[in-house]
């Protein structure tokens, strides 16, 4: 019988794709997919490490681990990786005492994970491997994607910018960027595969040169992914507002397959905080570039993330966030309260000086004016005609299908005439905060 592994995972886009690849990994190594710890050989955890309560989850996990290990004398091999292997390695064993972890592998050394897993298997001493590794190619057709209607492609790993208030360059290494031709052929067998969404992941995507062609930036990585058979839509996470010039704003305009929405992190209304955050841009240029991206592409929607709290944070700076959330309208947000992370410039040089409950009172007023406008964006659609690529059923109702506009706005519909990957074309009747619903129909798309 195959042995059998689970991999759980916590955080952003990229450790997402990382699961994939270390599913695909271990399948090709002979293993097999299995949805229950108690029934698991091996058990990765792939942590994030972005935020305080993200770390908290995995010594939860852990707790759990050895929980199942007294009342059932078993367990599987753990291997902790993603950021939070990279970020405290060796000190991981402490906080477990040793037990219940046997392998700690780091964000560059994914494609070791086999041979690691056998290298742990035959020790009786835990496994550390995090160190840093240039090489960011990847054995096309390994990773096991988990989404019928899109895929993941890596273009960039690590960042060499330095947020205050970010680990990102401490657990994810300095930038690394993948081969043109190996992103293509990734991107070429997602399509063949029957995955109609590329969604581009990087640090900073558009910060993309190729390695193996000379003067290639992000836009011609663009156009040539929207040249591809099979692509119907093209995402990309994230883009830095530093990085966003006219040759991007031009490709997102003209080329047919990317979606007319840009994730834009601005982190805060306020140029004096986006300073102290090390943004490399004021209040003022966000607000041109959202002026020039609209100039050129009327109807495209501006989604951000938002951190309220950061250290010399005042109620006027947090204002300046309200007023900038208020005046760009953005079509959805992620917001956080601020909190210290290892190794990063804020928590090593300013005093987290925002009370804990003054941050609370902040975030909910951020989220609650947020919603009003997501609320009066989705109103707008009513009557109109969306095209729809259909991701999956709805969690609202097993009789719906759920997917998304070019905009990015989640379409609720009748589960009948409508199948993942289908590109359906959707007649808004309702609207909420967070998602719209209609009903499919044979009529044009207005966007
Ligand atoms: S650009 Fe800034 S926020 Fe984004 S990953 Fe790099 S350091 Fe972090």
């Amino acid at each position: 019988m195959a042995p059998k592994y689970l991999i759980e995972t916590a955080g952003c886009q990229m450790n997402v794709h990382d699961s994939e690849r270390m599913a695909g990994l271990l399948e090709q190594a002979g293993y097999e997919a299995t949805e229950h710890a108690a029934d698991a050989d091996v058990l990765v955890i792939n942590t994030c490490s972005v935020r305080e309560h993200a770390e908290d989850k995995l010594y939860t996990r852990l707790g759990e681990i050895r929980v199942l290990e007294e009342e059932t004398g078993a367990r599987p091999l753990v291997a902790v990786t993603g950021c939070v292997a990279q970020q405290e390695g060796n000190a991981l064993l402490k906080v477990t005492n040793g037990r219940v972890i046997d392998l700690v592998l780091g964000t560059q050394r994914v494609k070791m994970l086999p041979t690691l897993v056998n290298q742990a298997l035959s020790s009786s001493f835990p496994t550390i491997e995090i160190s840093p590794w240039d090489n960011v190619s990847f054995p096309l057709g390994v990773a096991r994607r988990t989404d019928a209607a899109k895929a993941y492609v890596t273009i960039i790993e690590g960042c060499n910018d330095r947020c205050a208030f970010c680990v990102v360059p401490h657990t994810r290494g300095i930038e690394r960027m993948r081969a043109r031709q190996e992103i293509l052929d990734d991107v070429r067998l997602a399509a063949e595969s029957g995955h109609r969404e590329i969604q581009l992941l990087g640090q900073i995507v558009n910060h993309y040169s190729a390695p193996d062609r000379a003067n290639y930036d992000f836009a011609d990585l663009l156009e040539d992914v929207n040249a591809i058979p099979g692509v119907e839509r093209i995402r990309f996470a994230s883009p830095h507002p530093r990085h966003t010039g006219e040759k991007l704003i031009a490709a997102i305009r003209g080329l047919d397959k990317v979606c007319k929405h840009i994730h834009l992190p601005v982190q805060s209304g306020s140029s004096a905080i986006l300073k102290a955050m090390r943004r490399r841009h004021s209040r003022e240029d966000y607000l041109r570039l959202v002026d020039k991206l609209r100039e050129a592409i009327p109807n495209i929607a501006i989604s951000t993330d938002m951190i309220v709290g950061f250290p010399g944070e005042t109620r006027e700076d947090f204002e300046e966030t309200l007023s900038l959330t208020s005046a760009v309208r953005f079509s959805t947000m992620y917001s956080f309260k601020y909190s210290p992370r290892p190794n990063t410039t804020a928590s090593m040089r300013l005093a987290d000086d925002v009370a804990e409950d003054e941050k609370t009172v902040r975030i909910v007023e951020l989220q609650a004016l947020q919603r009003d406008i997501q609320a009066s964006i989705h109103e707008a659609m009513i009557g109109s005609t969306f095209e729809v690529l259909v991701e999956s059923v709805s969690r609202r109702r097993d009789t719906e299908m759920s997917g998304r506009t070019m905009g990015n706005v989640v379409v609720n519909m009748p589960g009948a005439g409508a199948g993942i990957g289908d590109l359906a074309h959707v007649k808004i009747e309702r609207a909420g905060a967070y998602s719209v619903w209609g009903q499919i129909t044979t009529g044009s798309a207005s966007a």
